[in-house]
Formats: C-alpha cells, sequence, structure tokens
C-alpha cells in the first residue's frame, strides 16, 4: 500500500475500454483499478472523448451514450472494486468501503453535438465536468487551435449557465483564450482547468497564463497538471513537473493546484513516469522538497476533492 491518496482530474481510459476492449480492473494502459487499489484513497475522473474531425456515422451525441453506457458496465463488472460517484455521499461512501472512486466528464461539449438540453442527461448519468472545446472550434465557442480568437457564442453562454445551474463544473483545458475571459465574464461557479500547465514555462496555447491561474483560484476552482512532456516543455525529467508545480505554488496555488496526468489520453509522459503507479516518485520527490504532509495531501487528493464534490456558493 502506498503511504498517500490520488484524486486525478483526468484520463480518457474509458474510449480504450470501448474500442479497444479493455477491462478496467487491469489495463496495458496508465491507469487501472489494480494499480489504483494501491493508494490509500483513489479517485479518478473519467473523460468521455472522441475527437468530432472523426465523428461516427450516426453522430457525436451516439457515440457519448455508448461510452456512458461502457462506464456503468466497467462499474458494475467491477463493482468490488469501484463505484460511481456523483455526490460528496457517494464519495464518503466509497471511500470508507476502501473502493476507487470513478466520476464522469466529458472533454468536449462536441459530444452532446453542443446542445443545452443534453447537459440534463449528462448531468443524470453523473458527470461533473465538462469542456466547452476539446482541441476543435465548434459552435460554443473558439478552441485554443482552431478560431483562437472566438470567444463564447450566445449558445456557448447559454450551456454555461446550465451547466453550472446543474452543478456540472466548466473545464477551460483546450478552449481559446477568447473563451476564457469570456467564461470568466459571467461564471458563478468554480473554474477547472482539468489538465493544463504553466504558459510561463511552456509557452503552448494548451497551458495557462499566471492570470488565468490566479482567476481560477479567485472562483475557488482547481488547475491539474499534464504529464504530457510537450506541455511541459524544458526537460522530460520530473524536475519539469516540479517546475510547474511549484511556479502554480508561488502564484498562491496550494489550495488549488492537483494532478490532471492525462492517462491514457497522451503518449509522452517524463522520465520515470510510465503510469500511476509512478506517482510514488512525485511524492517522494514532495518529500526531499520538505513539503508538509497537509500540502501533500491537498495537491494529491482534497484540492480537487474539494472542488468537486465541496462545492461553496461563489
Ligand atoms: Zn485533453
Amino acid at each position: 500500500m502506498l503511504p498517500f491518496s490520488f484524486f486525478d482530474a483526468h484520463c480518457d481510459t474509458l474510449s480504450c475500454c470501448l474500442h479497444l476492449g479493455w477491462d478496467l480492473r487491469s489495463s496495458p494502459g496508465h491507469t487501472d483499478l489494480e494499480r489504483g487499489g494501491q493508494f490509500q484513497r483513489y479517485a479518478q475522473v473519467f473523460a468521455i472523448f472522441h475527437d468530432a474531425a472523426r465523428a461516427p456515422m450516426d453522430g457525436m451525441f451516439a457515440e457519448c451514450c455508448r461510452q456512458a453506457e461502457e462506464f456503468f458496465v466497467q462499474m458494475k463488472r467491477n463493482a468490488a472494486l469501484v463505484a460511481p460517484c456523483r455526490t460528496a455521499a457517494d464519495l464518503e461512501q466509497t471511500e470508507r468501503a476502501g473502493k476507487c472512486a470513478a466520476i464522469l466528464s466529458i472533454e468536449g461539449a462536441d459530444l452532446l453535438e453542443c446542445d443545452p438540453a443534453r447537459l440534463e442527461t449528462a448531468a443524470q448519468w453523473g458527470v461533473r465536468l465538462i469542456n466547452l472545446t476539446w482541441n476543435r472550434a465548434n459552435a460554443l465557442s473558439g478552441s485554443h487551435l482552431e478560431e483562437p480568437e472566438r470567444g463564447l457564442s450566445a449558445q456557448g453562454k447559454d450551456f454555461v449557465r446550465r451547466a453550472q445551474s446543474l452543478g456540472i463544473l466548466v473545464d477551460v483545458s483546450h478552449l481559446s483564450d477568447a473563451g476564457f475571459w469570456d467564461l470568466m465574464d459571467q461564471s458563478e461557479k468554480p473554474v477547472v482547468a482539468s489538465h493544463s500547465d504553466a504558459r510561463a514555462l511552456c509557452s503552448n496555447t494548451r497551458n495557462l497564463t499566471d492570470e488565468m491561474f490566479r482567476c481560477i483560484c479567485a472562483t475557488g476552482g482547481f488547475a491539474g497538471l499534464n504529464f504530457y512532456t510537450p506541455f511541459l516543455g524544458l526537460d522530460h525529467s520530473l524536475d519539469a513537473v516540479f517546475a510547474h508545480l511549484e511556479h502554480f505554488l508561488d502564484l498562491g496555488g496550494e489550495k488549488y493546484v492537483g494532478f490532471g496526468g492525462d492517462w491514457d489520453g497522451c503518449d509522452r509522459l517524463p522520465d520515470g513516469i510510465c503510469g500511476v503507479q509512478d506517482m510514488e516518485r512525485i511524492y517522494e520527490g514532495m518529500l526531499r522538497r520538505n513539503y508538509s504532509a497537509e500540502l501533500i495531501e491537498d495537491l494529491f487528493y482534497r484540492n480537487l476533492k474539494r472542488v468537486i464534490f465541496e462545492q461553496s456558493e461563489q
């Protein structure tokens, strides 16, 4: 048993289960329930993801429904090891039972075909986070990669209102900068960047500027460090992860930073990190740097738990 808990904000493992036939109990990828069971407590946000440029014949929402169904098939098949968590009470019960906690998210509103009415279905599944865009621009907003100068449309603003009123957090990873600032103008709830690093250290538009990060903290939100090495820049060592982490800590992020590893959604990880089993190396690095037990628990678990499950009214 590892001496710490881990709550991670982003993986793409679910689409691998559906399309590659993986089982969540034991997979060839970056995370599974057997490895997750090594943590004191393990909670993982599972994203429903599909590239809209490769939409299936029956459309993106049909694909979204298939992945949601796959999530519940996996939950049932592995019920001895994991439970789906929608509420704080679900999480507490799951922690007490010593099981892994699984939380659903949607990476790109394209999967709901940008229809605000479909958020109700997503909320019924237990979806707690949604990215307005993935890399493609859509009817809600430009993305960081396509039409990056375009912010939220009227439909985008309506979508944000409906999501937040249903208790679904808006996730800005992949969004255009213009969309980010439009969101900040109207947001009434904490804002999350589930898997983004610091742009001051690696000038990729997938990353957050210092000003963006401060605004996310001011909403009571969360930023999860992404392990994908092109977003870390610098070198490929664990020191690069710590450089980004300590940059956010220097900006006052102790209560607002954690991890969103992009597990099974990226193919290049730092040296020594092959999956969640290697989070122990990060833990050891924190001890070497004399992080307090309180800070370690916040970064690994409590900050993300708070933003998803203990939303205070902002
Ligand atoms: Zn992503």
